[in-house]
Order: C-alpha cells, then sequence, then structure tokens
C-alpha cells in the first residue's frame, strides 16, 4: 500500500513535510521526502495514529453503555490505533482471568490494540492489593508489544485514600517498571500527596484528567526536579467551563468537574509550556436514560474519542495554543512513550500506525454519526475544524470516512 504525495507529520518534531509512504505486511517500508515541494492544498496529513491512555469500554459488566466492540469502532473512528482500557468495570479489572477475557475479545474484533490497566485493589474496594505480577506476566497483546502484560495501575473513578496503601501500590509498580495512573480527588490535595509519594518511592505517577489551575501549578513545580510525574488532560477540560453545566445539565456532568475560565486558561498554557504531556479523552459512555435523570442523579462522564481531535485542532492549533506537531505528539508519541509502547512516530521499520486527517475541513460535531452507543456529549451541533478520515492499523484500514458524511 502505498500513500503517495501527501502531507506528513511524522511525529519525531520535524514539521510537515511532502512525503509518499510505502507499506507493506503492516510496517512502514519507504518513506520518501520530497524536499522543497509546496505544501499540498488538499489538507490532508497522515500523523502516527493516535494513542488514548484513558478510556471507559464498559465491558464487562455494562455493556448497555458501550462494549469491547462498539468502543473500539468508535476509537478507529476518532484516529485512534491504540487505546487503554480503565478497570471500574463488573467485576473491575483485577485478575489475570478477567484480563485474558478482555485481551481474547479484543484481539477478535480487531480494530484497535486495545491495552488494560489493573484497578490497585480487589474490586476496587480498597481493602486488599491486586495481584499485579500475576497480570503482568499474562500474555496479552499488551505484552507482545510493550513487554507488559498491563499498562499501568489506576483506581480510576476514585481514590485510593489509605496512603499506606498508596505506597505499597508505588512500590509494586516500581518494581514491576509500570505507571501508576492516578485518578486524584479531590484533585490538588491527592495530586499534592501523590507527588510526595512518588518521590519518596521512585515510581512513575501520571495524573489523570487534569483539570484546575492549582494541580496544573503542583506538576510544573514537582517536573522541575522529577522525571516521575507526567500528567494528562481531557478536551472538555481546555473548552469547556461550568458555565456548560448550567446550560446542559447531565451531558456536561463529569468528574473532575468543568471548571472556571482562569482554570481554562491554565490548562492551556499547562500544554503549551509541556506541564501537561498528554491529551487523553476519559471517553465515558453512558445510557441516554441515565443521562436524562436530573443533574444531580445523572452519572458522570462524557464521551470523547470520536470527538477529540476535532476539537483540539479547532481549540488549540486553530488558536495558536499548540502547533499542529505539538498536537499530534501529544495525541501520539507522548501518551505511546507513557505505556512503553514503540508506536507513535512514523518512520521506516516500524508499525504502519497511521492517520489521516483533514485540517481544510469545516463542520459541526454530529452525535447521531458516532459509533460509540453513547451519545453523552456537551459538544453535538458545535462547528469545528479538523476531522479524522481514515485511520490504518498495522497498515490495515480501521475506518474510512464516508464521502460528504
Ligand atoms: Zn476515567
Amino acid at each position: 500500500m502505498v500513500l503517495e504525495n501527501i502531507m506528513l507529520i511524522d511525529g519525531s518534531g520535524r514539521g510537515p513535510c511532502a512525503a509518499s509512504i510505502c507499506c507493506a505486511d503492516g510496517v512502514v517500508k519507504k518513506i520518501e521526502r520530497k524536499t522543497g515541494a509546496a505544501i499540498a492544498e488538499s489538507g490532508i496529513i497522515a500523523v502516527p495514529g493516535f494513542v488514548d491512555v484513558h478510556v471507559h469500554f464498559r465491558d464487562p459488566g455494562f455493556t448497555e453503555k458501550e462494549d469491547i466492540a462498539s468502543g473500539s469502532e468508535a476509537a478507529a473512528a476518532g484516529g485512534f490505533t491504540t487505546v487503554c482500557c480503565m478497570p471500574n468495570t463488573n467485576p473491575a479489572l483485577h485478575s489475570p482471568e478477567i484480563l485474558a477475557d478482555i485481551d481474547r475479545r479484543a484481539r477478535e474484533t480487531g480494530r484497535v490494540n486495545l491495552f488494560a490497566l489493573s484497578a490497585m485493589t480487589v474490586g476496587q474496594a480498597g481493602r486488599e492489593l491486586a495481584n499485579f505480577a500475576a497480570m503482568d506476566r499474562t500474555p496479552t497483546l499488551c505484552r507482545e508489544l510493550t513487554g507488559h502484560g498491563i499498562c499501568g495501575i489506576t483506581e480510576d473513578g476514585k481514590s485510593l485514600l489509605n496512603e499506606d496503601m498508596m505506597r505499597q501500590v508505588l512500590i509494586a509498580a516500581k518494581r514491576l517498571g509500570l505507571v501508576v495512573m492516578d485518578h486524584a480527588e479531590p484533585e490538588t490535595e491527592i495530586t499534592e500527596r501523590d507527588i510526595r509519594l512518588a518521590r519518596e518511592t521512585g515510581a512513575h505517577i501520571h495524573i489523570q484528567h487534569v483539570s484546575a489551575a492549582a494541580t496544573v501549578d503542583l506538576v510544573r513545580a514537582a517536573k522541575k526536579t522529577m522525571p516521575n510525574i507526567t500528567c494528562e488532560t481531557a478536551p472538555h477540560y481546555f473548552t469547556l467551563t461550568s458555565e456548560a453545566l448550567d446550560r446542559l445539565g447531565p451531558l456536561a456532568k463529569m468528574n473532575p468537574p468543568l471548571r472556571t475560565e482562569r482554570d481554562r486558561e491554565a490548562i492551556r498554557e499547562g500544554l503549551a509550556d509541556g506541564t501537561i504531556d498528554v491529551i487523553a479523552t476519559d471517553h465515558a459512555p453512558h445510557t441516554l436514560a441515565e443521562k436524562s435523570r436530573p443533574v444531580d442523579e445523572a452519572p458522570f462522564g462524557i464521551i470523547g474519542l470520536e470527538t477529540c481531535f476535532a476539537l483540539a485542532y479547532t481549540h488549540l492549533v486553530k488558536t495558536g495554543v499548540l502547533t499542529l506537531p505539538q498536537l499530534i505528539e501529544k495525541m501520539s508519541a507522548a501518551p505511546a512513550r507513557l505505556i512503553g509502547l514503540d508506536r507513535g512516530i512514523i518512520t521506516e521499520g516500524k508499525a504502519a500506525d497511521i492517520t489521516l486527517i483533514d485540517t481544510a475541513y469545516e463542520g459541526v460535531i454530529d452525535s447521531s454519526a458516532f459509533r460509540s452507543k453513547g451519545r453523552n456529549t456537551p459538544f453535538d451541533g458545535m462547528p469545528v475544524s479538523g476531522r479524522v478520515i481514515k485511520t490504518l492499523r498495522a497498515g490495515a484500514a480501521t475506518f474510512e470516512v464516508k464521502e460528504n458524511a
């Protein structure tokens, strides 16, 4: 397969250039760069397949909201070639048996590299540590591609409030070489505690869904001396404020909540200065019935896989917060690095995980066209620039936009 005379952002940090990319056997065989060639008018650019380190596919246990097949389709439609599933399923992901079952079904679906994180504690009950070592040895796709059966440890959905137990998790993670993804709640207090514990144990802590200016400040200060602190934010925190909750109710209800204009500005500054390493979606589908309840009874979370690139391109690149190569780095190479995955750069000899984006596209977000079972988005009808038009996983098309869709 050849992508002929296409613009390329290869993910290595260099700017766009015209190129032809030849792929075979799932691998990039040859890249021919056309030096001096004019930037194509079409706006179609090949970028490394996106990696989302924070999704909820609700499988097993809540498959009326999403399942591995529908979540994988949504990921491919969003330009993602790898996703990391959170363990707050039913049962929670806390054993090699549950992990192996998810891995087997994800491989059958075959739309995306689906990795999973272990819960910190059995049943996310906060009492007994899960057997991380056994899961790390489980022969999953994640293990084939990263050397680890799981791509991290997290109690996502809640914080592990018992400090001594959190310390034990960090010591175990450090020993196994796994990242701990940290749902910090209350955000600033737990971030402060866990930066201290990361300093003490040397474990790598990745703060999930940073939403508050004070958290950005804490991470920025910590990073001056600690290479083992990273963090992510999600598109809703750089696009919306609590005003959306007043307007849209449950469709704008998530955890952590939308905050003030000052917080949104701080998230943008954190992205621009490198404090925030990764953009993740926290894709959190719920049924329409659940999201139709009164706002104080509706569940937390919004979907994000199929809106992420367009929102980020519109609100970060078009506004000058990030360059397009910088955005691609935060959606591909940086999250790949975080989980030890050798992807995120289009280069000869590496897997042909490639997403084609159309930066000239202007349209509105249409949730009725989503592959996800979820429709819980505050962005329906919102004008955006840019879209994903094709996704290749190891050279095979996993998504292609329908003409004029
Ligand atoms: Zn989450």
